[in-house]
């Protein structure tokens, strides 16, 4: 019996290896050709980027994603997001009673890398990733390291990847029958 490849709605034979976490070989998804060197594609994105590349490409998504509201500076941008952070929160009891992974779904390089930069595995369960969170914020909120501005950095690209899997997470679960 040969294996399908795992992407989306593909029916070609998956006999390629693609992993799932990064530095972690045992754990992959079997694709065809086509998928793979689309995944790789996606899994090299980044690659060569620095954090203020990324913070830029990522917050252009979500400008693009969000017509209805202005963000006229930089720091107005980052106001507007941490604002959301703080007030929204999925609906974590409907999400708790029906998944307790989110690993069924498929998830694009934006996630990868989101994923990454919170420093936890793909399709972590929304609490755990609310946890890691609220624990990154404290370690590098401005606040607790005398207004350095390396820190400001980094918690910008940690509320950017959190928004990202926030906006992701709702769609997939929005989505489901
Ligand atoms: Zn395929």
């Amino acid at each position: 019996m040969k294996n399908i490849c795992d992407w989306n709605n593909c029916t070609e034979v998956g006999e390629y290896k693609a992993p799932i976490e990064r530095d972690n070989s045992k754990k992959y998804r079997l694709l065809c050709l086509n998928h793979v060197k689309e995944f790789n594609k996606n899994w090299n994105y980044f690659s060569g980027m620095n954090d203020s590349q990324i913070v830029d490409f990522l917050k252009s998504d979500m400008i693009w994603h969000k017509p209805t509201q202005s963000f006229s500076s930089s720091d107005n941008f980052f106001k507007v997001l941490w604002n959301n952070t703080l007030r929204e929160e999925l609906d974590i009891e409907k999400f708790k009673n029906e998944h307790n992974h989110m690993g069924q779904f498929r998830f694009d390089h934006k996630d990868i890398k989101a994923f990454e930069i919170l420093g936890i595995s793909v399709g972590l369960k929304w609490v755990k990733i609310q946890d890691k969170f609220k624990i990154l914020v404290k370690k590098f909120h401005p606040d607790m390291n005398s207004g350095n501005k390396k820190y400001e950095e980094k918690l910008k690209l940690i509320t950017l990847a959190y928004t990202q899997l926030k906006n992701t997470y709702r769609e997939k679960i929005d989505s489901q029958p």
